[in-house]
């Protein structure tokens, strides 16, 4: 049988065994090599195929039969209630243009913090980096209050395998859009992390460690916005703000912002926008979303082809995540890059000649 060009590279990809993805020598501070990576389980993309079943026939996402309806866990709700909750203290806080400038900037950090780390790297090893740098990158997404970086890239990939079928934890198709938004968050039987399931991270003890203890980071994150304020309000109170109002507006407000738009990939970029790529689920492209998230609404492409560090395939497509990952490059702080390649910008141009035919 003829191998799919996307299966050889996913697997070019590292064809270590497992016992060796396991083993951290040869893994030194400097650098991580291709090599010692496990390969990637994820779903490989055929044209005209079903990403998530292989099948010739049911490559329309309106032929996935549907799943039993699910049920808020009442027990996971107390966080969301209390992230939410906490934005009420604005009333007595109160509000400085500098505690509103500093929940956009740390927005803006810690969606890239996401879309280029959690996402690109820890779900889709769309670069390579040190173990180091691994490290900052897995803390600083870790300041989203997104769980840990194992369990985010596990359900992610859990997601690209099962995407709108009845497997896939949060499709808007199969369990309505308030499930796929925030609904699957509360469920309790989601809250652990299978680590057998990420042998390519999970053999790094201080990413297991990040995973396990993951508001850790997020304590420290509203300490130091605390201890921030505390010392503007002494030193400089012509600023006009103080820790109270810094843990309200850098925490509890730009982080609620932070998750809804995160979350609007897995529910609104699955129901409104352009279809470019028969992906056989029902990822769509959304100009908006891309704006918000930093480039990862260009969901349709991304179920396309997963691999590549770029979301927006044009120049049109605006995608800064990825114009801040090539900075990132050429500052020696990662590399190896994975671009998109020609075989799908040809099936563009196939799919623009279709179109202008019709
Ligand atoms: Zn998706
Ligand atoms: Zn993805």
């Amino acid at each position: 049988m003829k191998k799919n060009p996307d299966e050889k590279l996913l697997n070019n990809q590292g064809s270590d065994t497992i016992a060796r993805s396991f083993s951290t020598r040869g893994v030194g501070l400097a650098g991580i090599s291709g090599e010692a990576y496990a390969p990637l389980d994820l779903p490989t993309f055929v044209p005209g195929k079903n990403t998530n079943t292989g099948s010739e026939t049911d490559s329309s996402p309106d032929d996935i039969p549907f799943a039993e309806p699910k049920r808020i866990d009442l027990r996971g709700i107390p966080p969301y209630l209390i992230l939410h909750g906490g934005c009420l203290a604005v009333y007595f806080t109160g509000w400085s243009w500098f505690a509103i400038g500093a929940a956009v900037f740390l927005y803006l950090v810690r969606m890239f913090a996401i879309t280029a780390f959690y996402h690109r790297y820890f779900s889709h090893r769309a670069f390579k980096t040190s173990r180091f740098m691994q490290f900052v990158f897995a803390a600083l997404g870790n300041t989203a209050f997104q769980r840990g970086p194992l369990w985010w890239a596990l359900n992610h990939r859990h997601h690209h395998k099962h995407s709108d079928h009845v497997d896939d934890k949060h499709s808007p198709k199969q369990f309505g859009f308030f499930w796929s938004h925030l609904g699957w968050l509360t469920d309790t039987e989601n809250l652990s992390t299978d680590y057998k399931k990420i042998k390519d991270f999970a053999r790094f003890p201080e990413l297991v460690f990040l995973n396990r203890y993951n508001l850790i980071v997020p304590a420290l994150y509203v300490a130091g916005l605390a201890a921030t304020g505390w010392l503007l309000e002494t030193f400089a109170p012509g600023l006009g703000t103080n820790a109270g109002q810094l843990v309200v507006w850098g925490f509890f407000i730009s982080t609620v912002a932070l998750l809804h738009v995160t979350l609007l990939v897995n529910s609104l970029a699955h129901v409104w926008g352009k279809r470019r790529f028969d992906t056989g689920d029902h990822s769509r492209n959304n100009w908006l979303i891309a704006v918000l998230t930093l480039g990862e609404g260009w969901h349709n492409n991304h179920h396309r082809y997963q691999h590549s560090a770029r979301q927006g395939f044009f120049w049109f497509e605006l995608d800064v995540s990825y114009y801040l990952l090539k900075l990132m490059e050429r500052l020696g702080l990662i590399y190896d890059l994975k671009p998109v390649p020609q075989r799908v910008y040809d099936e563009v141009r196939e799919l623009k000649k279709i179109e202008s035919k019709t």
